[in-house]
């Protein structure tokens, strides 16, 4: 056996392309033996074994995290009504019959869409009618959808029917920033302005 083999062979962990030269220092210019040793790996978690400190605390905090955000379905419930009041305080009145008794917060594409649920802007998707017209207005669309075209016109109407029709996704934490933007508007707004709009609400 030549001295070069037995170096090769000695060396069988280095696992360098090139054969090795003989005489020529092994660590220079290349990784030095105790670094080229296998890579001590963690053994790997058995089955029923207890999760490492360090995933722990990281699972842990991830749950931390998960609950600090309210409840969904408390969010829009509160959205609901912070939208209603919103509405019925800015114009306190059914936009469709004038009616000032029995007010609701009424959507001119349904409500059962997230993205354009809580839309208080002018021009956006809710207002205020009374309850009887809102009641009709799913099977009879045509009185609202005229007043919307004639106060904002078609094209604002078929923008916001695109955006009830991509409804897209709102994450929960959008919807808390919607419900602190919506207490600050009513915070704005003049008490005796939100007392008009809870007496003529309507109440059924
Ligand atoms: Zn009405």
């Amino acid at each position: 056996m030549t001295r070069h083999s037995s170096i090769k062979r000695g060396r069988s962990r280095l696992k360098t392309t090139k054969p090795l030269v003989s005489g020529k220092p092994i660590s220079r210019g290349t990784k030095s033996l105790k670094s080229c040793a296998p890579i001590k790996t963690t053994k790997p978690i058995a089955r029923g074994k207890p999760m490492s400190k360090k995933r722990k605390v990281k699972h842990t905090a991830k749950s931390k995290w998960v609950s600090l955000l309210p409840d969904r379905a408390v969010v829009i419930a509160e959205l609901d009504r912070l939208t209603s009041l919103i509405v019925r305080a800015r114009t306190p009145r059914c936009v469709t019959c004038h009616r000032t008794n029995n007010l609701t917060a009424s959507h001119v594409f349904r409500r059962g869409v997230i993205d354009t649920r809580f839309d208080v802007d002018p021009g956006g998707n809710v207002t205020t009618q009374c309850a009887g017209e809102n009641r009709t207005h799913s099977e009879r669309p045509a009185k609202l959808l005229r007043w919307f075209i004639d106060n904002f016109g078609a094209r604002k109407l078929s923008l916001l029917q695109k955006r009830y029709q991509a409804n897209a996704r709102v994450e929960t934490w959008q919807l808390v920033e919607t419900q602190v933007k919506y207490e600050a508007i009513l915070a704005t707004m003049p008490p005796e302005q939100i007392a008009i709009a809870n007496e003529r609400a309507f109440r059924g």
